[in-house]
């Protein structure tokens, strides 16, 4: 699973529509300015970094050398997520630099609105339905502007380039996850060319000893493609794919090695240098192992190959990196709820026999993000557990963090934007989630990710990867009601991490409201739900309304029009979750594909056309982006007048699109 259970998987993405009064204490959200750019379903975000300047400069050093080699990995997933997509970012950009024709022009507002679509989703795909973008400018406004370009800067394949752009039918779909299809023939990412699911399933069948119980994570850096006949895998190492791009990273890696707060931290510097160069995944396993047992570092990053929700089969990882330091004041939160991880895991309502005899090591921390890059930039996890590997994950334990710097960045900006006015049912449940739900929703991104991946496991011989396509989103379903199931136990009172015995039902209230209804907002008229966190939402809540219909747990109600949720018993409804969990859990611990694939069928993918149009037209009168992401602060090395580094400056002044051109401009890495 290389996804799916993945940590990051784990990432609890942002559900973008909570409005919350309750703040820690760094942000200062009156003075700060968090709303970058606005257009087509997205809104830009900047985020603080508190108490960067409280680091050592051997810290910020460290960091400054590893945001750069986060940077430098950008154009490696762009190529990932299809084959022509620096070519056209390429072409679009020299457009954009070269244009001198009016700016108030529909045809030219389009075009920079596309432009701004694409650097978002990192390719021509958006980021999360997977759905090409439709330009909204036409061809020949495109091929006019193209012919004003210097001749050095004209695409060399413009055919190809503009088909793909204008043709619907060319790559319709980044991933496709259809059941009855050929997953890799219909979905457009370039970690495939020219081979079937059956001949990349048969030549991984081969391949996998699945009596080997410490599993490489097979296909995690590699291309598949085929030559002579055969299925071929081509790593992503130095002298390899991408080795351009990283170089570039390695040589970032080796200097901030030289800057490591201690000898862990810079072993697995130094073990993930020896992966990027040898491209051996038993080295990436050995790395990983000691990045998860360093948990004495302040700053931490990662930077790879690792979640791999954009593969159809779920093995190849997206290049992302996040460098962060911890939070030592927030922290404390989720090391109460990491030291007691044993205790949840043996009260959990699932078969004692699916459940971890002993957790190990589950390590949690709430971390300030210095820079979001690859596959977690502009749009970006808020939680993340790592590192993947099953058997990793239970000998060596895994790295829990939320990113509270993020959060509260989305809590700034959503404040006031008028959706609980619009949705939530009556003023006492929007006054219980202005009150709790900014603690709850920390809550739980803390359980999903310290506990819930981590808790249960496999019956013995049962493969990681029984469940198929539909693993992310059992995985996800799997870490979500763990932590809704103890997000309403005395426990959390007990421990101090609540102090109201009725706060749990602000997340309660706002995960069912999501679940069926509001996560609508982000789905095409007439399409089916596709990502993995959003099936993951939609099977919990529609699972937990019908079987809690006979006594009435949750209930749609319409007035004026509208319709609305409302929870009538919540501790009921906290039963249903933990029998959903148990189910959930024996699925994943017998590898039961079949039970499996018939609860995401059933309750996770199809949309009713009535009540989905009502949420986008209910929506729309409130004008929030359904989606957002964030620019990056800058990062330069302040020096003195012999040139000696004293200081780490950061600036939070540059916008959306001049931080995407000087990227492309100064870390464009692969050749075209
Ligand atoms: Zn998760």
């Amino acid at each position: 699973m290389n996804r799916l259970n993945h940590f990051a998987g784990c990432m609890a993405i942002a559900v973008a529509a909570c409005s919350c009064s309750n703040k820690t204490a760094d942000a200062n959200p009156e003075d700060f300015d968090y709303v970058v750019d606005r257009f087509a379903d997205i809104e830009v975000l900047r985020y603080q970094v508190p108490e960067f300047d409280s680091l050592s400069l051997q810290q910020k050093l460290l960091v400054y050398h590893l945001t750069e080699a986060a940077i430098a990995g950008r154009d490696i997933l762009w190529d990932q997520n299809g084959k022509y997509n620096l070519a056209v970012r390429d072409m679009m950009e020299n457009i954009y630099l070269n244009y001198n024709g009016s700016k108030d022009s529909d045809e030219y507002k389009a075009f920079e609105k596309y432009l701004k679509q694409i650097w978002f989703a990192n390719g021509l795909h958006h980021h999360y339905s997977m759905d090409k973008f439709t330009p909204q400018f036409s061809k020949e406004f495109l091929i006019e502007q193209i012919n004003a370009l210097p001749d050095d800067k004209k695409p060399k394949d413009q055919d190809t380039l503009i088909a793909l752009i204008f043709d619907p039918s060319v790559s319709p779909k980044k991933v496709n996850q259809a059941e009855g299809q050929d997953l890799i023939l219909t979905s457009s990412t370039n970690i495939y060319e020219g081979v079937n699911q059956a001949e990349v399933e048969a030549y991984y069948a081969a391949l996998k000893d699945t009596t080997d119980a410490t599993p490489i994570s097979y296909g995690l850096n590699t291309r598949k493609v085929k030559l002579n006949g055969k299925v071929v895998e081509q790593p992503y190492k130095v002298g390899g794919l991408y080795t351009e791009a990283i170089e570039r990273i390695v040589g970032e890696l080796t200097e901030a090695s030289k800057y490591a707060e201690n000898d862990a931290q810079k072993a697995y510097i130094d073990k993930l240098i020896e992966y990027y160069t040898t491209g051996d995944l038993r080295t990436f396993d050995e790395y990983s192992i000691l990045w998860a047992e360093d948990t004495a570092s302040q700053v931490d990053f990662i930077n790879g190959f690792i979640e791999s929700y954009d593969d159809p089969l779920g093995m190849t990882g997206n290049w992302e990196s996040i460098v962060n330091f911890k939070n030592i004041a927030a922290s404390n939160r989720t090391e109460t709820i990491s030291n007691n991880a044993q205790w949840f895991e043996d009260h959990s309502p699932v078969d004692p026999r699916f459940r971890k005899d002993k957790v190990k090591g589950v390590s949690a921390k709430v971390i300030t993000a210095t820079i979001l890059a690859g596959d977690s930039y502009p749009a970006t996890p808020i939680g993340i557990n790592l590192p993947n590997a099953n058997w990793i994950r239970a000998a060596h334990g895994s790295k829990s963090v939320t990113l509270e710097n993020i959060t509260e960045a989305y809590d700034a900006a959503s404040h006031g934007d008028g959706f609980n006015a619009e949705f939530v049912i009556d003023k006492e449940t929007s006054d219980l989630m202005d009150k709790y739900l900014f603690i709850t929703d920390n809550l739980h991104t803390d359980l999903h990710e310290c506990l819930g991946h981590a808790s249960g496991k496999l019956l013995p011989g049962v493969d990681q990867d029984a469940l198929k396509a539909h693993g992310s989103t059992l995985e996800e379903a799997r870490a979500d009601l763990f932590a809704l199931y103890y997000l309403a136990d005395p426990k959390l009172l007990e421990l101090g991490l609540l102090d109201n015995p009725d706060a749990y039902k602000a997340e309660y209230y706002k995960y069912i409201l999501n679940g069926l209804m509001t996560q609508l907002m982000r789905i095409e008229p007439g399409k089916d739900v596709e990502e993995a966190h959003m099936r993951n939402r939609k099977l919990i809540s529609e699972w937990a309304y019908e079987h809690g219909k006979a006594d009435n747990v949750i209930e749609y109600v319409t007035r004026d029009g509208k319709t609305y949720i409302k929870i009538n018993d919540y501790s009921k409804l906290r039963e249903l979750f933990g029998e959903l969990l148990g189910e959930i859990q024996r699925i994943k611990s017998e590898g039961d594909y079949a039970s499996g694939a018939a609860l995401v069928e059933k309750y996770a993918v199809k949309v009713d056309p009535a009540i989905h149009k009502e949420v986008l037209d209910r929506y729309a009168t409130l004008n929030i982006a359904p989606y957002k992401g964030f620019v990056n602060p800058v990062y330069s090395l302040v020096k003195d007048a012999d040139g000696n580094v004293t200081d780490v400056a950061i600036s939070y002044t540059e916008d959306y699109i001049p931080q995407m051109l000087r990227y492309s401009r100064d870390y464009s890495t692969l050749p075209r």
